[in-house]
């Protein structure tokens, strides 16, 4: 069954278009005056100047987390790179020097514009070596290499007050 509409008939003066054109530009202006008055209650924040409270739940950017040592408490067992679902994380495994660390991360790199956030490498971290609880959202870059975090980044992005040493037996 085909179901024909019916075609709005338009006046005259909504064919010639300027009353209607007319109505937009009051709406914008009752907008701009209102906001104008009532700056307290724009709906935008004013970016970057203003930033909104990200709820401590949030998956935002990475961090490595380290032992009381200061060394790294990643143990190179490829659970994170094993389950990431995007492929973006990659590690080379270097052999420890003491028994208690057989292995370490050599080379430990997020790409973060394949990264979904969806937590699973911090799921899947035995020894909560990796963490996304740094509330800090991805930056604009101009460049593809500038995406991929290495190591050093990953190591020392602790958010201020928060401490990179995590307790446990790893
Ligand atoms: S958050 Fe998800 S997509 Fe991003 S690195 Fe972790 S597992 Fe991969
Ligand atoms: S971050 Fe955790 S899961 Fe990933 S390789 Fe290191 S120890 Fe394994």
């Amino acid at each position: 069954m085909t179901i024909v509409l019916k075609k709005k008939q338009l006046t005259f003066l909504q064919r010639i278009y300027v009353i209607e054109i007319l109505k937009g530009m009051m709406i914008t202006l009752r907008h701009l005056v209102k906001n104008m008055i009532f700056q307290s209650k724009i709906m935008t924040v004013q970016w970057p100047e203003q930033r909104k409270l990200i709820p401590a739940v949030h998956r935002s950017e990475h961090r490595l987390m380290l032992r009381e040592d200061n060394s790294i408490r990643c143990t190179a067992c490829m659970l994170c790179q094993t389950v990431c679902p995007a492929h973006c994380i990659h590690i080379e495994a270097a052999e420890g020097e003491t028994p208690e660390k057989e292995k370490y991360p050599e080379k430990f790199t997020i790409d973060l514009l394949r990264c979904v956030y969806c937590g699973y490498c911090v799921e899947a971290c035995p020894c909560d070596a990796i963490r996304m609880d740094t509330g800090k959202l991805v930056e604009a870059y101009y460049k593809r290499e500038d995406f991929i975090k290495d190591i050093n980044y990953l190591k020392k992005n602790h958010p201020a007050g928060s401490s990179p040493i995590s307790e446990g037996i790893y």
